[in-house]
């Protein structure tokens, strides 16, 4: 694999732009967005100026990883040569239908094409494709460059070399890869969702303020950080789309807590609009 394209530039896209980058592949990054590319840019550059102040990466090597990036609005540029694309627009199973739809007749026959849902199926986005054995979910963890973990997700008709193609692309990025057979949420959405949720429910009942339900969780079960700040982290609006979807295909449990309902619905979507569960301004 030389060529990897990145099919929308948010918070996902962006990290993983980066992380391809650093790893020597030549990376597009296109969405349909410009001011998107634009911010997606800005991250990037930042983000290897973070590199080399740290001592992660020389200078010479910041500006060679940085020129192997090409910003592009137009699908067909980003996916002509590509050897793996890997789709990380809103998770809504329509959108990303139709973009593997024009993925698959604008690629090379040989390019794997990967979608990093969340958690939907792989199988079902494959299947709108003529090449169902080269579709895979290659789901990454926000923030990607320092996230360690890949969850590799086979469809129904994943071929074994797609598997290994990707376990390959991983361990290049430095990440840890593990094989999971597909079903809703996979292992980390569906665990993960179901304590974001839980804490939500929490907030509303008044059995804790924000703050303290964050502490409680962080140091009472050792995790890095709150469930509350992790969902304003992932965005409310993406962490709604995958309530909505889990709370589908999984039942009663996964209802979306009112309360992030009515954040999303007012523009309160976490750090990206500046307000969500915490205050970032
Ligand atoms: P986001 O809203 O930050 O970014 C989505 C980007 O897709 C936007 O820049 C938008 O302009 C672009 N886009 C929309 N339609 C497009 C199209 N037709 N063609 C090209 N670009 C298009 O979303 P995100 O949080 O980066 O999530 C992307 C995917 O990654 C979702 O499937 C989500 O479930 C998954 N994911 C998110 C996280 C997280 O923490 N945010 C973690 C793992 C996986």
């Amino acid at each position: 694999m030389e060529i990897v394209s990145i099919i929308g530039s948010g918070t996902m896209g962006r990290g993983i732009a980066f992380s391809s980058a650093v790893a020597g592949f030549t990376t597009f990054v296109q969405d349909i967005n410009e001011s998107a590319l634009h911010n997606c840019k800005s991250y990037i550059e930042k983000q290897f100026n973070r590199y080399v102040e740290k001592g992660q990466l020389t200078g010479n090597e910041a500006d060679a990883a940085i020129n192997r990036i090409r910003y592009t609005t137009e699908l067909e540029e980003a996916a002509k040569d590509a050897d793996l694309v890997i789709e990380a627009v809103l998770e809504i199973m329509d959108l990303k239908i139709e973009i593997f739809k024009q993925l698959d007749r604008l690629v090379k026959p040989s390019t794997i094409l990967a979608t990093n849902t969340s958690t939907m199926s792989p199988t079902e986005i494959a299947a709108q494709t003529s090449r169902p054995d080269r579709c895979i979910a290659l789901h990454f963890f926000n923030p990607v460059p320092k996230m360690k973990l890949i969850e590799v997700i086979c469809g129904l008709e994943t071929s074994e070399e797609t598997i290994t193609k990707s376990f390959e692309f991983g361990r290049a990025l430095g990440k840890d890869c593990v094989k999971i057979n597909e079903f809703p949420g996979f292992a980390v959405s569906r665990m993960n969702c179901l304590i974001g949720n839980e804490a939500m429910n929490m907030v509303m009942e008044g059995v804790g303020t924000i703050e303290d339900i964050d502490k409680a969780i962080k140091l009472g079960l050792n995790h890095p950080m709150g469930p509350l700040e992790l969902a304003d982290l992932v965005g409310l609006d993406t962490r709604l789309r995958n309530m909505e979807y889990l709370y589908k295909t999984l039942g009663e449990k996964y209802r979306p807590c009112p309360v992030l309902v009515k954040y999303v619905k007012a523009g309160r979507l976490g750090k990206k609009s500046g307000k969500g569960f915490y205050n970032y301004n």
